[in-house]
């Protein structure tokens, strides 16, 4: 029997649909249908003090992006309008195969499909207006092609250490470089958290935090961010 979603996919549109998102999977010709996708904002204490930020009064906290904006298969980003200061944050992306409200820790860690690598792209200084003036972040995260993501790896194929090492370079140059240790909630604390505050579903994707080191690029230049054990992810502004 079919959901009300799946009949509402029948039938006569006023114009074409949108086109749905999917993420490849590394080893698979099955792809993950997205649902939505979720950021965590000041998950590294030594990015909360680079951003001017006190990591022991700010907990981490959620945003979120739609899933239009995530870029797949390495494709070139086209750099953003309405910004002169468009920062990259390398980020571990954790995907959902299930979901639920107020999930407890053991719930959370069984919920993960698989782990990709992530850029979570930002018009920085819009979002220095906004912190200014208390706005949300919406213009300053949830732009087109703002979400760069490796294809995914299953969690039974993942090798990912508790440390293992996450880095960004531009144009062949080390800008950030940490470990998955220095995140302040871990990734069952954060699916556990998030699940306090939305349902969460099947096809769910979540930016987990970057650490520090995160600076401007521009037209021309070409990042390579990798989380030891994953698929690398690579991506050129055009
Ligand atoms: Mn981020």
């Amino acid at each position: 029997m079919a959901s009300p979603q799946q009949q509402s996919e029948r039938g006569d549109f006023v114009f074409a649909p949108p086109p749905r998102v999917y993420i490849p999977v590394v080893g698979m010709d099955a792809r993950f249908p997205v649902h939505r996708v979720y950021c965590v904002g000041r998950n590294y204490a030594d990015h909360v003090a680079e951003m001017g930020g006190d990591p022991k009064s700010e907990p981490p906290v959620f945003f979120s992006k739609p899933a239009s904006a995530l870029v797949i298969n390495d494709d070139d980003v086209r750099y953003p309008q309405a910004t002169n200061d468009l920062h990259h944050e390398v980020e571990l992306v954790v995907a959902l195969a299930c979901g639920g409200r107020d999930l407890s820790i053991e719930q959370a860690e069984q919920c993960v499909f698989g782990y990709g690598v992530g850029i979570d792209f930002t018009r920085r200084d819009l979002q220095a207006v906004a912190k200014q003036h208390g706005r949300p972040w919406d213009t300053a995260k949830g732009f087109d092609q703002s979400a760069p993501v490796s294809a995914l790896t299953p969690v039974a194929q993942a090798s990912l250490a508790a440390d293992a090492g996450i880095s960004l370079e531009v144009n062949g140059e080390a800008r950030q470089r940490a470990t998955l240790a220095q995140m302040i909630w871990s990734i069952p604390e954060i699916i556990a958290e998030l699940s306090t505050l939305f349902e969460l579903r099947a096809g769910d994707v979540i930016y987990t935090g970057t650490p520090a080191g995160v600076a401007a690029v521009g037209r021309g230049d070409s990042l390579a961010a990798r989380v030891e054990g994953l698929s690398p992810l690579n991506c050129k502004l055009v």
